[in-house]
């Protein structure tokens, strides 16, 4: 018996159960109402959509977690004195999805799309110099599954690309750096910053005040990874100041967004609910599936989270 432990809606959960019931079907993958507290102590494993962890402290027993997300910062902070590994869910379905909208909100900002309604608001015929392609530098901070899906598909589309990492990486048509010293060398050269981190300790806050002041004048920002990577005041304050133009958030660092952040309002801002990458339900369980059938028959837990590094 495989625990579904989430907080996602009721009617929703029980999709993902009858999805993961087809695809593991020498597995029973059960609703935890549905699990006896005699059963939660025979439970090892777990698959779980960022769940509560006063539920999850009712199996005294588990190993291991599946996610049905890539992103697990919320799980990772839970567990962080916890045995218990967390296997995110890596899924080249999703990588595409998010380099999708790398590629959607880039090409926005890329072509004056912001500038173009304001104007259309203000009954403006106004035409602006066409800046091609190859001339607009894009710097991505994380290299990891999804920055590099991205980069990849920015660079496909003409961009000139840029990505940094904690670690240094050889990735092929892109000019990558890492460290400190290679942070303010991409910086000072990015037109658009795609942020794709994982929210850790070292990552939190991080798209400050200083970082933004390295940035162009009149360059923009995209958030699709954690919205507790970016201080939101100082962004605003650049923002005010037109050194950063504009900013399309699509992760908050409390979601819902509360209706009195003025981030709603900002004339510089584009608000999105978090949907630069949704998991795709039947490519998930699918993955998730052949990961728990790889660990049945081989005993080995798929590669987790480092729980040093916190991603
Ligand atoms: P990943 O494969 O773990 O990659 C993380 C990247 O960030 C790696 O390149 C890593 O460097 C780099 N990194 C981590 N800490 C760093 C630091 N302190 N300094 C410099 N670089 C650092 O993660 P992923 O799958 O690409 O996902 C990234 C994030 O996207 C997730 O954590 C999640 O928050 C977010 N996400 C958002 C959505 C959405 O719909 N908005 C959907 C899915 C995921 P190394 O390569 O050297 O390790």
């Amino acid at each position: 018996m495989i625990p579904f432990i989430s907080q996602l809606p009721e009617d929703e959960q029980f999709i993902w159960i009858a999805a993961l019931n087809r695809v593991l079907e020498n597995e029973k993958i059960v609703h935890i109402s549905d699990v006896t507290p005699a059963e939660k102590k025979h439970c090892t494993l777990a698959i779980v959509a960022n769940p509560n962890t006063a539920l999850l402290a009712e199996f005294k027993n588990l190993t291991w977690l599946h996610s049905i997300w890539a992103g697990v910062e919320n799980l990772m902070l839970s567990l962080a004195d916890s045995p218990i590994e967390v296997v995110r869910l890596i899924d080249p379905t999703l990588s595409k999805t998010m380099a999708e909208a790398v590629l959607a909100w880039s090409l926005y900002i890329h072509r004056d799309m912001p500038l173009y309604a304001k104007q259309q608001k203000n009954k403006q015929w106004q035409q602006h110099r066409h800046v091609p392609a190859s001339e607009r530098r894009i710097g991505i901070l994380g290299l990891g599954t999804l920055g590099q899906a991205s980069a990849k598909q920015l660079q496909q589309n003409g961009f000139k690309v840029m990505g940094w990492s904690r670690t240094a990486k050889i990735v092929a048509n892109i000019k990558t750096y890492s460290s400190d010293s290679g942070l303010a060398e991409m910086l000072v050269q990015s037109d658009v910053l795609v942020c794709l981190l994982p929210l850790t300790s070292a990552t939190r806050g991080m798209v400050n005040k200083e970082l933004l002041a390295q940035l162009p004048q009149g360059s923009a920002i995209i958030n699709f990874a954690r919205g507790g990577l970016i201080n939101t005041d100082e962004l605003l304050t650049a923002l005010n100041a037109h050194h950063i133009s504009h900013a399309v958030l699509d992760v908050f660092e409390h979601e819902p967004l509360t209706a009195d952040s003025k981030l709603w309002q900002h004339p510089d801002v584009t608000i999105l609910p978090h949907i630069s990458a949704p998991t795709n339900l039947d490519s998930a369980c699918e993955i998730v599936a052949n990961n728990i059938m790889a660990f049945r028959a081989t005993g080995r837990i798929p590669k987790a989270v480092d729980k040093v590094n916190g991603y």
